[in-house]
């Protein structure tokens, strides 16, 4: 059985009516989490800072990076969870062993072209791959870097935290960077 039908086949075991009560879409605790899509982290870092389902916004990409600081995706997403979605504070959690850690953009550069991606559609969307890709050394460096740049952000509110903290995969242990609370304006 293919990846597709085992999923449909498990959701629709999943799927009982009336058995998950509807909850409201704007979260119940007021925070939007930027974090990881690392696979460890699913399941582990929500109950990891005690919440659950329908408490917070969760916005994740490939080693929390802020590629384009000023209106990327991300920017994009906390906009809309503090303006629409009554988000007040943020929470930017990068973690250890992250393995945007260690990307080599050349060995990224020469998989693309053995799969058989155009070198010349390389050169022309992404000539930068490295800062494209948003490669770091350091999961720390990269957290106080990207709480940094939504700091600074002219389209974020300076009334709004921006913690940054660093999550461990293995034992579900957070270490704080940076407290929010001491780089906001009193209301
Ligand atoms: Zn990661």
């Amino acid at each position: 059985m293919k990846l597709l039908d085992k999923i449909l086949e498990a959701n629709g075991k999943f799927v009982k009516p009336g058995a998950f009560p509807p909850l409201p879409k704007n979260p119940q605790k007021q925070f939007a989490i930027f974090t990881c899509m690392d696979t460890r982290l699913v399941e582990f870092l929500e109950p990891a800072m005690g919440i659950k389902r329908g408490d917070a916004k969760v916005i994740k990409n490939a080693g929390n990076t802020l590629v384009d600081a000023l209106h990327g995706g991300v920017i994009r997403s906390l906009v809309a969870a503090i303006f629409m979605l009554g988000v007040e504070e943020i929470f930017v959690i990068g973690h250890r062993d992250c393995g945007m850690a260690s990307v080599d953009p050349d060995e990224l550069r020469r998989r693309m072209l053995a799969r058989g991606i155009d070198p010349q559609i390389i050169e022309d969307y992404v000539p930068d791959l490295s800062r494209w890709i948003g490669a770091f050394s350091c999961p720390e460096q990269n957290v106080a870097a990207v709480t940094g740049k939504i700091r600074r952000n002219p389209l974020i509110p300076k009334d709004v935290p921006i913690h940054g903290l660093i999550f461990c995969p293995d034992d579900g242990h957070l270490d704080l960077l940076v407290n929010g609370y001491d780089q906001v304006k009193e209301k």
